[in-house]
């Protein structure tokens, strides 16, 4: 059998007792034999999640000790004095669906988007702390996917006290993490390679962050010798978030930082208007297809930004670009990249690839999981 974690409602023939939402069931085949321990949601689509294919795992707290454990000790060498900060759980892809951690220095935020990883709440904060020593567990059960599962967003902390600053280092530069307010848990971690990539190719070059939220790839761009970065981004808390990471960090001069809060697509039109040009432009847009349904819009607006990148970058400029689209996967990214060059009468080459940190894996057994990409891009 294949050990992928979803079972969908429609490949369900038969459900036995009224199991409650987020209990352990055991999936069979038609003939009975066993094919998973699984967390039962009613309400979703996704009507079961795998837990293990091993019918002898008992499904208790130490199991998700266990899972935990694992997942904390493949991340070890992603830490040191100048990276405090990383994925701990990846959901599906360490066979924990629906379970998300992310470690900040001493504080992991979670997220539990699953009937399944709510019910085992407290297993999993204990097994976090366990696992780590952190001082504090605090829970951001607020994205929206919890609705499909009928659940309602839960925020709060599990285990020690939050402290009044969450401050990380990546790549020895200094971040405040707003884990309360902030996107997702408060940071975009699976960005952190890509961002020492653009970093390292940023030396002299005129530098466009467009999608910038708290600056990762401006702060990288100006560690890495940028000239001037132009940073872009319609949030107010966003960019205001950006600046003061800036200012932690003494070391990176401040006045080649250029700040726009408005929407990217006018922003570079009217750049573009204004007859700007850039050496350097990273776009890393929220995902505008979250899935294949929503593929065709998002296929325009990854094509609209990428062409008005393509005009804007002076020649022999280089463009990093994204899509964190579970819609779209790379190939039909490529595709509207090459597009974009084509509409934008520039001859560009592809000069790498981008993909998650190693952090984010990418169960073989969960292609679904796979959902960032991004090119870079020399423009002739
Ligand atoms: N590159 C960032 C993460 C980007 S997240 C990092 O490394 O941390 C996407 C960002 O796009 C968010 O901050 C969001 O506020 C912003 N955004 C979404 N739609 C936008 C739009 N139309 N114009 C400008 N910014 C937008």
């Amino acid at each position: 059998m294949q050990r992928h974690p979803w079972v969908f409602s429609g490949a369900i023939e038969r459900v036995d007792g009224d199991p409650a939402a987020g209990a352990t069931v055991d999936v069979v085949d038609a003939a009975g034999a066993f094919l998973a321990r699984a967390a039962y949601s009613p309400l979703s689509q996704i009507r079961a999640r795998a837990w293990s294919f091993d019918s002898t795992q008992a499904l208790d707290a130490s199991f998700f000790a266990n899972a935990i454990a694992r997942a904390c000790a493949a991340r070890q060498p992603l830490l040191d004095a100048a990276h405090t900060a990383c994925r701990l759980v990846h959901g599906e892809s360490d066979q924990l669906p629906g379970v998300i951690a992310d470690r900040y220095g001493d504080t992991i935020v979670v997220q539990l988007l699953s009937a399944g990883a709510d019910t085992w709440r407290e297993a999993i904060a204990d097994a976090l702390v366990a696992a780590t020593g952190a001082r504090c567990v605090y829970e951001r059960s607020d994205a929206e996917v919890r609705l499909l599962e009928g659940l309602s967003p839960r925020v709060g902390v599990l285990r020690g006290t939050l402290p009044e600053i969450v401050d990380i280092v990546e790549a020895g530069i200094r971040y405040r993490v707003d884990v309360v307010g902030g996107q997702k848990t408060g940071f975009y971690l699976d960005q952190r390679d890509n961002r020492a990539i653009v970093g390292a190719h940023a030396r002299g070059r005129r530098v466009m962050n467009a999608f910038c939220y708290t600056g990762g790839f401006t702060l990288a761009a100006l560690a890495g010798g940028a000239a001037s970065v132009r940073s872009i981004d319609s949030s107010t808390d966003a960019l205001r978030g950006a600046r003061e990471n800036l200012a932690l960090n003494p070391a990176l001069d401040a006045r080649r930082a250029e700040w726009s809060e408005a929407d990217v697509f006018s922003e570079l039109r009217e750049l573009r208007n204004r007859g700007a040009a850039f050496d350097l432009i990273v776009l890393d847009p929220p995902k505008f297809a979250p899935t294949a349904a929503h593929a065709q819009r998002a296929a325009r607006a990854y094509k609209d930004i990428n062409l008005l990148a393509l005009k804007l970058l002076a020649p022999g400029g280089l463009l990093a670009t994204f899509s964190c689209s579970g819609g779209i996967d790379a190939s039909l990214f490529q595709k509207i990249v090459a597009g974009a060059a084509l509409d934008a009468a520039a001859d560009a080459a592809i000069v790498g690839r981008f993909g998650p940190c190693a952090d984010h894996p990418v169960a073989l057994a969960f292609p679904e999981g796979d959902y960032l990409k991004g090119l870079l891009v020399r423009k002739a």
